[in-house]
């Protein structure tokens, strides 16, 4: 069975989560499987190795692979956190939500300007989160080499999103 196929079978689809209308992808059951996880990581891994010299993972999800690819790729991880949890110094973006407003904030020191950066979430939906990420680097001096996705809900058009930064982007899995 090829890895497309293990994922697509592990990861869970939740109705009406978190709200009405929403088909939640649960992707808890990968860590249910070693092996699996293990291959996600190396195909994850993959796509990047030579290409970035730091990973940026958004919180929470985005730890969970982009911690054990930047180990695997021996580059430094960066995280990527929700508003109110970084101690200064951070930076801060604020991006639009489908009601109101977030912030998503980083260390400031981490990343260093010139570095090629990948920056991995667990799902790309509408790329609000990621791009918001991506200005985040930019404005550090940085540079947005990749970005890299377990699942991209490309109905949804979050690539459009990322396309002004003109890097490559990876998914695993696609849901048209
Ligand atoms: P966006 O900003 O692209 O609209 O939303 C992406 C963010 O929301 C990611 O951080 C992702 O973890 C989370 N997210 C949105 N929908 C889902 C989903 O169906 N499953 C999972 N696992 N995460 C989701």
């Amino acid at each position: 069975n090829s890895l497309i196929q293990r994922l697509e079978k592990a990861i869970v689809n939740v109705a009406d989560f978190p709200k009405e209308g929403i088909q939640f992808k649960d992707i808890t059951p990968v860590f249910l499987d070693p092996q699996l996880y293990r291959d996600v990581i190396k195909a994850l891994a993959d796509f990047s190795r030579g290409k970035v010299d730091a990973v940026c993972g958004i919180e929470s999800r985005g730890y969970l692979f982009g911690i054990a690819v930047a180990m695997e790729l021996n580059v430094p991880f960066i995280l990527i956190r929700k508003q109110g949890k970084l101690p200064p110094p951070f930076v801060s973006e604020k991006y639009e939500l489908e009601y109101g407003f977030a912030e998503i904030e980083m260390r400031q020191g981490q990343l260093q300007k010139g570095q090629r950066v990948l920056i991995h979430d667990d799902l790309l939906a509408t790329g609000g989160t990621t791009q918001a990420a991506a200005k985040l680097v930019e404005s550090q001096g940085a540079q947005v080499a990749q970005f890299s996705f377990l699942i991209a809900l490309e109905f949804l058009q979050g690539q459009k999103r990322l396309e002004q930064f003109g890097a490559p982007i990876y998914n695993i899995l696609n849901y048209q």
